[in-house]
């Protein structure tokens, strides 16, 4: 195929065998938030490229190399956004339903767009669930929000493969100056530093601190450690935050080196991390960002959320075998007819069944063909039922109803009888 007529490099389809499996981590996580309480918001795809500077920080990966922006029709600079919270907070702002000290705790689902290198779990359309908390500015809500995902990990059948990681961040005083005093110490080790975490060094200094070059690890041994400079009220949060995860039982690792790529965290900060994914290993990520809304233009608004990406946790359950049996069988019964006349009384039938059966799969055979043909689709189609319609069941006003998976004969059920038959056999998802 000509180059021009192929997906965008790290842009995927989701065929229809994956989406099974799409569809049912989507509805765990929507079901799970709808019973936590969360509404879900729908913001547009694409904003003024001012609101990701803005809010996400001119020197961060995102913001210095990895967003899609172009120019419109009318000359705006406009992207395609990169994350979802900053979308989120104009979208609050806009619509004014967070003054007075509204609580908003709502979620969203999406396509996010960052131009990265593509390799297992990192694309550069991927989807993420998201959710924001605002106007809530105690531990217990970001213990809410660990615990909301612990139990998923847990619906999931996930749970022993992932592992939290938690550090305080700080309020912006403390961490100011932490900053201070990291930049101190890093400048007088300049020279072992690599090339990236010197130029970081100048432009976000706590960024050094997720550095992968082995010879500035080993430079931060002895750093200064963001714990020892948080102020009493950043320490008794993060203390609020750890003894909610203990009552609750919930295991975590506390990870000073933890500083997230965005600019906008302050205090809590978290990660749920997974060792199955290879290097791609963060699946949620998340923390407090109680200065941003300010930052954007707003009144001050606590706030805090984090994001999960849907493709690593469905890689996840992939390779964990954690997939419902449930998910794969799309049809339950498959309905033959056999000639013009049984064709048009099948599919009355089958609309008389699906008006008392809503929920029931049912696939009627097109395309018409031999016994035999429609038999082998009926097969195919993973049905645990087909349905025959011929000659003898048309004389007799019924219709043959045969176990595609092995239990028992074949019958004769009469039309009316139908619909209350399947009821009884056809556990329905
Ligand atoms: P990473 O360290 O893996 O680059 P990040 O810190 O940039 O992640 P966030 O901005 O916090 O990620 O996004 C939240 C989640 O979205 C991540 O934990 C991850 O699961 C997912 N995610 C982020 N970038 C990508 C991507 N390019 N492809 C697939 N999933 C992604
Ligand atoms: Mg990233």
């Amino acid at each position: 195929m000509s180059k021009s007529l192929q997906a965008i490099r790290g842009m995927n389809d989701i065929l229809p065998e994956q989406t099974p499996l799409w569809r049912y981590f989507e509805g765990t996580v929507a079901r799970l938030l709808d019973n936590y309480g969360y509404k879900q918001i729908r913001m547009p795809i694409v904003e003024f490229t001012e609101l990701f500077k803005r809010s996400i920080g001119e020197v961060t990966d995102i913001v210095e190399k990895e967003m899609y922006t172009f120019e419109d029709r009318n000359g705006d600079s406009l992207t395609l956004r990169p994350e979802g919270t900053a979308a989120c907070v104009r979208a609050v702002l806009e619509h004014g339903i967070t003054g007075g000290g509204q609580v908003q705790k709502l979620w969203y689902i999406g396509p996010m767009f960052r131009h990265e290198r593509p390799q297992k779990g990192r694309y550069r359309q991927f989807h993420q669930i998201g959710l924001e908390v605002f106007n809530l500015d105690g531990p217990d809500i970001d213990a809410e929000l660990i615990i909301m995902t612990w139990r998923l990990w847990g619906e999931l059948g996930i749970r022993d493969a992932v592992k939290l990681e938690l550090n305080s961040l700080g309020t912006s005083e403390s961490r100011g100056r932490y900053r201070e005093a990291l930049v101190e110490y890093l400048l007088a080790h300049h020279d072992k530093l690599d090339e990236d975490s010197q130029r970081r060094l100048k432009t976000n200094p706590l960024r050094v601190l997720d550095t992968k070059n082995a010879d500035t690890q080993a430079v931060l041994v002895d750093a200064p450690k963001m714990a020892d400079y948080l102020d009493d009220e950043s320490r008794a949060h993060f203390e609020g935050l750890k003894a909610r995860l203990d009552a609750v039982g919930i295991p975590y690792v506390l990870n000073p080196k933890l500083v997230r790529g965005l600019d906008y965290y302050s205090k809590t900060v978290f990660e749920w991390v997974t060792d199955k994914l290879g290097a791609q290993g963060t699946v949620c990520a998340g923390g407090r960002y109680d200065g941003l809304v300010e930052q954007m233009g707003g009144k001050p608004t606590p706030g805090v959320g984090f994001a999960m990406g849907i493709e690593r946790l469905v890689l996840m359950l992939e390779t964990l075998e954690q997939i419902p049996q449930e998910i794969s069988r799309q049809v339950d019964v498959y309905l033959c007819a056999f000639g013009e006349e049984a064709e048009l009384a099948g599919l009355a039938l089958a609309e008389r069944v699906r008006n008392e059966l809503p929920n029931l799969r049912l696939q009627v055979n097109a395309g018409a063909g031999s016994f035999k043909s429609q038999f082998k689709k009926a097969d195919k189609s993973g049905a645990l039922y087909a349905l025959i319609l011929g000659d003898d069941e048309m004389a007799q006003q019924v219709v043959g109803f045969k176990p595609l998976r092995g239990q028992g004969e074949q019958q004769s059920i009469a039309w009316d009888a139908l619909a209350a038959h399947l009821a009884t056999c056809v556990v329905q998802g």
